[in-house]
């Protein structure tokens, strides 16, 4: 399976790919998680990333596409992959249909996450992550046992991201409309698009989502 989340943040691109590869078995590339690990690591890349991501801004394209074809060319993405935050504007778009081209890997589906944004707003504000494992929470939503502070999975501390502040992710849903939107068109002319209606429980997009992946 080889897919292309497409989406506003905090439409719940992370939660279904986590749900997507115990499903199908292949690799999650989040470019997102990527840029925070490498600035939890103060690497280079982290560093240079910081900048833009804390204004919630996109990281220039040519840092992305290295980082992105640096993870596509390592043995587990023969096997399919599920790009999570990636592409975000036309110039990353090109270089993943010519990467993808090159090696005869078509993908299978771009899936549409579609929401209303007074609501992603309302989600993002509540997200919550676990430092450790990674796993999304939202204080709307309380699972059992998540009391804000430790992840009911691992333990681990649960923090709110930076960017998740309401002037930051203003800036990120204009982002958004402004930079990685016209990618909707862009691959509904190629005839990859499927929507999906994101604007209810995780377990219901899912459904959504397998009925859309057949
Ligand atoms: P995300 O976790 O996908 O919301 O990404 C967090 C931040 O990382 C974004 O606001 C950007 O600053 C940066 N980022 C992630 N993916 C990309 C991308 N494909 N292109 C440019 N910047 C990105």
């Amino acid at each position: 399976m080889r897919l292309v989340l497409l989406g506003a943040p905090g439409s719940g691109k992370g939660t279904q790919a986590a749900f997507l590869k115990e499903r199908y078995g292949c690799i999650h590339v989040s470019t997102g998680d990527i840029f925070r690990e490498n600035l939890r690591n103060k690497t280079p890349l982290g560093l240079e990333a910081e900048g833009y991501m804390s204004k919630g801004a996109l990281v220039p394209d040519e840092v992305v596409v290295k980082m992105v074809s640096a993870r596509l060319r390592e043995q587990d993405a023969e096997a399919g992959f599920l790009l999570d935050g990636f592409p975000r504007t036309v110039a990353q778009a090109e270089f993943l249909d010519a990467f993808l081209q090159e090696r005869d890997w078509p993908l299978d589906a771009v899936v549409l996450f579609a929401i209303d944004e007074e609501k992603l707003v309302q989600r993002l504000v509540n997200r919550r992550t676990c430092r450790s494992c990674g796993k999304i929470y939202n204080l709307l939503r309380a699972e059992d046992g998540f009391d804000g502070k430790k992840c009911p999975a691992c333990d681990g501390e649960i923090y709110q991201r930076e960017d998740d502040s309401e002037r930051v992710i203003r800036n990120r849903l204009k982002v958004f409309g402004d930079q990685t939107a016209p990618l909707i068109a862009w691959y509904e002319k190629k005839e990859l698009l499927r929507r999906i209606d994101v604007s209810g429980t995780p377990e219901e997009a899912f459904e959504a989502l397998e009925a859309v992946l057949g």
